[in-house]
């Protein structure tokens, strides 16, 4: 039986893969993002079996067994996919949709929906009441107007363990949807259900459909024991990496552009200082989905995180996700480690419009950020200096870029252009001649883990390793499939390959999600734990792109070798056979 997509969604992000792995090993090690322990697969005295939280998977580098949750379950209790699928959801005590039931699925979401409409509301009219005071203060006490407040529908949280519940169960909602919606928590003594956020200022989460999917609660005190932020957990309705608050609004902007900020409260002010524009992410960096989101209303991004470290890391990986969507980027950088609600707070809409139109591109903000970190006036670090920017300006595409970035850096040395396009020319070469090594190291047969199943082991290993990095770089990104030109199933060596291309193919054509999780229905458990294994090897230098280039070019040389392989030898044969007609 095919299991709804949505549901198996659900399943996956309910069961956290380190949570059910440590319920049969001890992950007593990190390294990294991993957590290491004995594998329970194989006997061993030294731990090599890794989950990674990050990509939800775990593989063993001792036995190579590896995969999803689901794929894990069947693994250790010896259980088919179907089985693994009931045991997970008996575990999070998540109703297994039969075929007819995938309509319940539909009626249950809209009854969420409109549960978390009414507790919109609800926290909406608390704004006035006499109970509710204190956020009321607190709001305007942020210089958000009324009308501000209205707009984005904020609302309180009453300083109660009950309230949104009992109201909410008045009205025939059940504790399962409640709870199910993300608005109770339950005890996990007594399983009473309790309202999950208290005295605090509720955004709701609004999508692009208008839809509320879920909430962020701040707290009102200076209290640092409260958590500042607390946000719905996933559910049903919503998923924290796709989503970015604001982004209802902003897409109806007419000023061309979105500017991405932090918090909440930024993308508030923003709009009461007549940008209309701002979204947030719920203070993770941006996803690659939020990402792509994003693409679908603007070709134009202005960045303005803080500009605290974690700030700029934050912008270098929403300029990296951005980028590979063909989406302008701006880097606004807010001056005195302001966030724009506190700049604009101090200094005015007319000083921010002001650092927006001043706003360099990308390549001028790390350009900056590079100057920051060297003394010009010193000889030596002028040195330093000029080849981190060189190697900085290599791995910009455009050469007309590197051009004028360099004439300017050129500028500032007071050293000929020329002399700075020689030193980018340089470290161009440099990474080229990286990029060839790197390649040729992992297309070396040597270097290659050949599957352990013997059906699935690679007779071209050269083109395999050419073709496992295709896959790798799809399972990180599929819409990279749009440089994958007309790379086919039947291009692909290995049977096992092909297919993983083709469905990834099909999955992502069809607007689904793509992940080693949701593999486990389809292919077997060898592959999937092979495909963990592809997935731990390290990343390209070359940037995605490049990379998935490079990996078609091997396939393609591998396939030409080939057909020169067979014409040589029809001409040995057509030689031979002549010199046997001749004998004739
Ligand atoms: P404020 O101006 O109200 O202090 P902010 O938006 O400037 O809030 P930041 O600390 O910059 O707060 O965080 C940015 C965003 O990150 C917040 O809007 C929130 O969505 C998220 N965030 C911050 N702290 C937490 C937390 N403790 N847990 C979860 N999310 C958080
Ligand atoms: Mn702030």
């Amino acid at each position: 039986m095919a299991f709804p997509e949505r549901f198996l969604e659900e399943l996956v992000a309910r069961n956290e893969i380190t949570d059910v792995v440590k319920t049969y090993v001890n992950l007593s090690k990190r390294s990294g993002s991993n957590l290491f322990g004995l594998c329970p697969f194989h006997s061993e005295k030294t731990p090599s079996f890794s989950v990674s939280p990050d990509k939800q998977i775990y593989h063993c580098f001792g036995c190579g067994k590896g995969g999803g949750v689901i794929s894990f379950i069947m693994e250790i209790e010896n259980l088919s996919f179907p089985d693994a699928v009931h045991f997970l959801a008996r575990r999070v005590n998540l109703e297994v949709p039969d075929d007819e039931s995938d309509r319940q699925l539909r009626g249950r979401r809209e009854r969420l929906l409109s549960l978390n409409r009414e507790a919109a509301r609800f926290f909406y009219d608390n704004l006035s009441r006499p109970q509710c005071r204190a956020v009321a203060d607190y709001i305007a006490g942020r210089g958000i107007s009324p009308a501000s407040a209205k707009t984005f529908g904020l609302g309180a949280a009453p300083d109660s363990w009950s309230a949104l519940c009992d109201e909410m169960q008045r009205r025939g909602y059940t504790k399962t949807e409640l709870f199910d919606a993300g608005l109770a928590g339950k005890s996990s003594k007594t399983g009473n259900i309790y309202d999950f956020f208290r005295n605090r200022l509720m955004f709701p989460l609004i999508d692009v459909r208008g839809n509320v999917i879920g909430f962020s609660g701040r707290r009102i005190t200076n209290d640092e024991k409260e958590r500042k932020f607390v946000h719905t957990k996933e559910t049903m309705l919503f998923n924290k990496s796709r989503f970015l608050f604001g982004l209802n609004l902003a897409k109806k902007t007419k000023l061309g552009r979105i500017i991405l900020v932090e918090g909440n409260v930024d993308v508030i002010t923003l709009r009461q200082a007549g940008f209309d524009n701002a979204v947030a992410s719920l203070g993770t960096s941006l996803t690659e989905e939020q990402a792509r989101l994003i693409s679908n209303y603007t070709r134009e991004v202005v960045i303005a995180y803080d500009s605290d470290k974690a700030g700029v890391a934050a912008a270098e990986r929403a300029i990296d996700h951005l980028e590979r969507l063909g989406v302008a980027i701006k880097v606004l950088k807010v001056p005195g480690n302001k966030d724009p609600d506190e700049y604009i707070r101090y200094n005015g809409a007319g000083a921010f419009a002001a650092l927006l139109s001043g706003t360099g591109n990308h390549i001028e903000y790390r350009l900056s950020l590079i100057g920051d970190k060297y003394d010009l006036t010193n000889d030596q670090e002028k040195v330093a200096y000029l080849r981190e920017v060189s190697e900085m300006l290599a791995t910009v595409p455009s050469p007309v870029a590197r051009e004028i970035y360099g004439n300017r850096v050129a500028e500032l040395l007071k050293i000929t252009p020329e002399g700075m396009q020689t030193e980018i020319k340089r470290a161009l070469s440099r990474r080229s001649r990286e990029r060839k090594r790197q390649l040729e190291r992992e297309t070396r047969p040597a270097n290659i883990v050949q599957p352990k199943i013997r059906a699935m082991r690679y007779d071209s290993p050269v083109s395999a390793a050419a073709e496992e990095g295709v896959i790798r770089l799809l399972l990180g990104d599929p819409s990279l499939l749009r440089e994958t030109g007309d790379l086919k199933k039947e291009d692909f060596t290995s049977e096992f390959l092909g297919k993983a291309y083709e469905y990834i193919k099909k999955r992502h054509e069809a607007h689904k999600p793509v992940s080693i999780a949701a593999m486990s229905a389809d292919f077997t458990a060898d592959e999937v734990s092979h495909l963990t294994l592809m997935m731990h090897k390290p990343a390209s230098i070359a940037g995605a792109e490049k990379a998935m280039r490079d990996y078609i070019g091997v396939i393609r040389t591998e396939q030409l070798k080939k057909t020169e392989d067979l014409l040589e030898i029809s001409r040995k044969y057509r030689e031979i056979k002549g010199m046997e007609d001749k004998d004739v």
